[in-house]
């Protein structure tokens, strides 16, 4: 077999020939994405190289400042016809998705519909979250009006991943839009027909200025963008390329947003309903083949509980199939590279004592894997420290919940994590110890739905936060004015200060701070 390299994220690596499907494209000046389930090229675009890049970014800037200026009640109503417009041609947008995820189009469905809720939410509540207000101006300034208000940066760049392509990106392209920047988006090398899409149906919507505008290539083009000037990045894709890209930003004091990748734990109560967690789990783990960055990877189960479990999500996961055909219930991985990933993950976990009672390290086949469930697998197997992203899940059982959720912290990620107990209230007070930016109390991913909820991780995962109102100030810088209404009685930044104000501010100090 002929080895080639080529440079993929941060690295450069020798890759066999046939796992380089979508990645080879690169090498050609075009970027050509292919249907990982077929193979047949989907769409080719031109690379944009680091001039192509920067004229982007200098449209943007005008267009920035026609977008930064309307009233937000214009770049509202702009936002929901973007918003209509999408949701108009939702299946055709889930057909391009599928095509070039090998997802299944229901699964790309549901991917557009949670982006046009965050779409909805972020155009009606950016005025109210981002819109100047009053605040309290204390002792020393009593005779000041003091107001903040959240303006945009100017030209946001936004960098996505292939696995949820809409979904993603839309995270910060849609929050940034609605502070009011212009955004400059290149989407993942793998799905650029997805995000060609997107500017073209926000262009259709509010045409005349190029407020969202779309680049394609792979890490070059995303690098010309960390440099090309742009007031802020936001990046989504794996802690590695994170690394590089914060490098990268770091040369500009580019500020950026990074939401990385996750190994989220999913833990499980004496008292919880284990049909249900059964149910959550086996979607959580092995839906989307498993390309979840929020994906459940580890399971942990208290140990009254664990037999039970083990054997209902066996009999679950053995009537799941990943597949080409629309009958799978998930597609084939969308990035072959993954593949012996994920194998090596599954080998590791053997190796160190670790079973598969659902498959094991023949599921991993030239496309797609089937679903495995391994148990009894160390802590510190790769199967346990590291994004598998694929369909296969540890299962591990703890003495109590306190354990699991140790375990669970015990990690470089910290996206998610989900607790299974009939216990609401409990729920709530345990998912305060977990060291996560989101807690899904019986249910699995549940707070992605809810636009008003911060996303975002810590540590691996990354920082800062995309979507709710957190999500809106992420794009924007807040802007203080201290306006004086009238001269102070008491004037302290003068060279003419008074001694009697002076024997004041001693006076202030000892009996209003001091005590
Ligand atoms: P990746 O890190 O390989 O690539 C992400 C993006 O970065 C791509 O667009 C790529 O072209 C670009 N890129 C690569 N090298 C670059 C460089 N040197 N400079 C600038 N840009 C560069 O990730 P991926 O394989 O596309 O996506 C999967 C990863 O994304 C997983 O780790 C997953 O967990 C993570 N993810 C995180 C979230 C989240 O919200 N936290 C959501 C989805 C996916």
């Amino acid at each position: 077999m002929r080895e080639q390299s080529l440079t993929y994220g941060s690295d450069t690596r020798e890759l066999p020939e046939d796992r380089m499907t979508a990645p080879s494209n690169l090498q050609t000046g075009d970027l050509i994405s292919t249907d990982p389930r077929t193979g047949a090229e989907v769409a080719r675009f031109p690379v944009a190289d680091a001039a192509t890049v920067i004229e982007a970014v200098d449209a943007a800037r005008e267009a920035a400042a026609w977008w930064g200026d309307l009233a937000p009640k214009a770049r509202r109503s702009w936002l929901l016809r973007f918003r209509a417009e999408l949701s108009r041609r939702a299946e055709e947008l889930a057909a391009v998705i599928s095509a070039e995820t090998g997802k299944p189009t229901d699964d790309a469905l549901l991917e557009v519909m949670l982006a046009v809720v965050h779409i909805d939410w972020a155009a009606k509540n950016a005025e109210k979250v981002l819109g100047r207000r009053k605040v309290p101006s204390g002792l020393l300034g009593a005779n000041l009006a003091a107001t903040v208000e959240y303006r945009p940066f100017g030209v946001v760049g936004c960098i996505g991943p292939w696995n949820y392509p809409v979904f993603t990106p839309m995270g910060s392209v849609s929050y940034a839009l609605a502070a009011g920047n212009a955004v400059v988006f290149k989407p993942s090398e793998l799905t650029p027909a997805v995000g060609q899409f997107l500017a073209d149906t926000w262009n259709a919507a509010c045409p005349g200025q190029p407020v969202l505008q779309v680049i394609h290539g792979g890490g070059e083009t995303g690098a010309a963008l960390c440099r090309s000037g742009v007031d802020k990045l936001a990046f989504t894709g794996s802690a590695r390329t994170a690394r590089t890209v914060m490098a990268t930003c770091a040369e500009s004091l580019t500020p950026v947003t990074i939401e990385g990748g996750g190994k989220d734990a999913f833990l499980i109560d004496s008292d919880a309903d284990v049909d249900a967690a059964v149910d959550a789990a086996a979607f959580g783990a092995f839906g989307n083949a498993g390309q979840t960055c929020a994906g459940v990877e580890r399971v942990y189960v208290v140990s009254d509980r664990y037999d039970e479990f083990v054997d209902k999500l066996v009999a679950r996961t053995r009537a799941l199939r990943g597949g080409d055909d629309d009958g799978a219930d998930y597609g084939p991985a969308t990035m072959a590279r993954q593949l012996p990933i994920i194998a090596g993950h599954i080998d590791d976990a053997l190796a160190h004592g670790g079973r598969a009672l659902v498959g094991g390290r023949e599921s991993v086949g030239e496309t797609t894997v089937q679903p495995v469930v391994l148990v009894d697998v160390p802590e510190d197997s790769t199967a346990v420290t590291d994004e598998t992203f694929g369909p296969t899940v540890v299962v591990n059982r703890v003495a109590t919940i306190e354990e699991g959720i140790e375990r669970a912290n015990n990690s470089t990620y910290g996206l998610s994590a989900a607790i299974m107990t009939r216990n609401v209230s409990r729920g709530r007070e345990l998912a305060r110890l977990l060291r996560t930016g989101s807690v899904a109390v019986n249910s699995f991913l549940s707070f992605a739905s809810v636009p008003a909820l911060p996303f975002g991780g810590l540590g691996d995962s990354g920082f800062g936060r995309i979507h709710g109102a957190d999500g809106l100030r992420e794009f924007s810088r807040p802007q203080a004015v201290a306006a004086q209404k009238f001269t102070a009685p008491m004037n302290l930044l003068t060279f003419d200060r008074k001694a009697r104000d002076m024997k004041a501010v001693r006076l202030m100090l000892r009996h209003v701070y001091g005590r």
